[in-house]
């Protein structure tokens, strides 16, 4: 079998697309478009690359982009009043912290200083709670890409083994409330699993999200299976001869795993774009619930 390649980047367009024509309504019905402020700590080189470019994607959606560049040496005291006046901020719709954030600052501290209703990376504790009881809220946006992508190619999941590798709060959680939700029955996978491969096999949908370049092999996926691969690992270029540099891969060997699965997801070009898609879709629905509006259907 070789597998269809999920074409996450269309599927983000696409959804960009959707928040885009959306947002003349909302500005009808409330006077205002809706607005993402990022707050930036420090010269992290990734951390600026991603800052730009959600800066960018909300420009070009319609909607307010405010971006804050703080020093590397700002107070965790100077970040919270910021969350705070933010908080306060009638214009703004979602507030996004980039992490990580220089060891002097408490992340977990100043997540938990953002309005929940304006927490558009979904990472407060109120809202992991709401998506832990079932509740709306505003869900982590790699995790609800990855399940967009995976009702799009198998519709229906009810009933669907899946398993999830990694337990960040960030990814590999969220991601097994998201599909718990959805009536699979999940399995979390971490670094102390037993005979991963094993666990692995029973997988009808695969999500592996750990940080690992190409650790999981063909022999590790069920014949057919939908495989979503969320990790993001800079390898060197295998160019023989070549002038070297690096490259980006997944967690999953891309070549193997395409002769055995029935999907999977690229990397680059899977995953990652949903990331930002759903940000934007994240602050759109945060401004219709701020303002009492229902979210627009389909998003
Ligand atoms: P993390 O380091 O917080 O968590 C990694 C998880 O993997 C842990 O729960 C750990 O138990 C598990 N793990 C580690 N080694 C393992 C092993 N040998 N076998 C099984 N499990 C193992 O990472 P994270 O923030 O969840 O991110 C995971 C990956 O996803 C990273 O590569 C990250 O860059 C990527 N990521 C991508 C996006 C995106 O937009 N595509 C967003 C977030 C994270």
């Amino acid at each position: 079998m070789t597998a269809r390649v999920i074409d996450g980047k269309a599927f983000a367009l696409a959804l960009r697309d959707r928040v885009g024509a959306a947002v003349p309504a909302f500005q009808a019905a409330t006077g205002r478009v809706p607005g993402l402020t990022v707050v930036i700590v420090g010269e992290d080189a990734a951390s600026q690359v991603y800052v730009r470019a959600k800066g960018k994607a909300t420009e070009a959606a319609g909607m307010a982009s405010v971006t804050h560049r703080l020093p590397a040496d700002t107070t965790q005291a100077d970040l919270l009043a910021l969350v705070t006046a933010l908080n306060a901020d009638e214009a703004v719709d979602g507030i996004l912290v980039q992490l990580p954030l220089p060891r002097h600052i408490d992340e977990s501290a100043v997540i938990d200083a953002i309005d929940p209703d304006k927490d558009v990376d979904g990472f407060h504790v109120v809202n992991s709670g709401r998506l832990a009881a079932g509740l709306p809220g505003l869900v982590p946006c790699t995790p609800l890409g990855c399940l967009m992508l995976l009702e799009d190619v198998l519709g229906d999941l009810s009933g669907l083994d899946a398993v999830v590798i990694g337990r960040s709060n960030i990814v590999g959680k969220p991601m097994a409330q998201l599909l718990t939700a959805k009536s699979c029955t999940v399995t979390i996978a971490h670094s102390r699993t037993r005979d991963l491969p094993a666990v692995c096999r029973r997988a009808d949908i695969l999500v592996a999200a750990v940080g690992r370049a190409e650790m999981i092999k063909a022999d590790w996926v069920k014949p057919g299976a939908t495989v979503i691969d969320v990790g993001i690992n800079r390898i060197d270029a295998d160019d023989p001869g070549g002038a070297g540099g690096t490259k980006l891969v997944g967690d999953v060997d891309f070549a193997g795993v395409s002769a055995v699965a029935g999907a999977i997801t690229p990397v680059p070009g899977g995953v990652g774009p949903m990331t930002i898609a759903v940000l934007l879709r994240n602050t759109l629905v945060a401004a219709h619930l701020r303002a009492g509006l229902a979210p627009p259907a389909g998003l």
